[in-house]
């Protein structure tokens, strides 16, 4: 099992990563939003393990499933598409997104463990 501070290192990769590449593509200027949301996503680095703690081997079940990062995938497009029409709007967007792509990226990380993630 990956440890929090794993976790933490690998989500701020990861999403740091995601989010230039993101930038990149739309053609918007570079500047510290990558690295803000990398930084918010590494301090939530457990958000699976809160749902289904790790306190045995086989801990993984639906909220650590392939069928779920599937699912939850496409629920952060349609947040990715929402375009917010006030400020509460717009933090809730922001929210949703880090918190999202924080479990995403912990997923991603178990994955590549020897115990992996269950299909369902
Ligand atoms: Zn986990």
């Amino acid at each position: 099992m990956a440890c929090a501070a794993e976790h933490a290192a690998f989500n701020f990769i990861a999403v740091t990563a995601a989010c230039a590449e993101v930038q990149r593509r739309e053609d918007r200027p570079v500047d510290g939003t990558s690295l803000a949301m990398g930084a918010a996503a590494a301090c939530l680095p457990s958000l699976p393990d809160f749902l289904e703690p790790a306190v045995h081997p086989n801990h993984r079940q639906f909220f650590h499933s392939v069928t779920f990062a599937v699912a939850l995938s496409f629920g952060m497009r349609r947040v990715y598409k929402w375009e917010p029409e006030g400020e509460l709007e717009r933090i809730a967007r922001a929210v949703l997104l880090i918190g999202g792509a924080a479990y995403l990226a912990h997923l991603a990380r178990d994955a590549f463990t020897a115990k992996s993630l269950p299909l369902v």
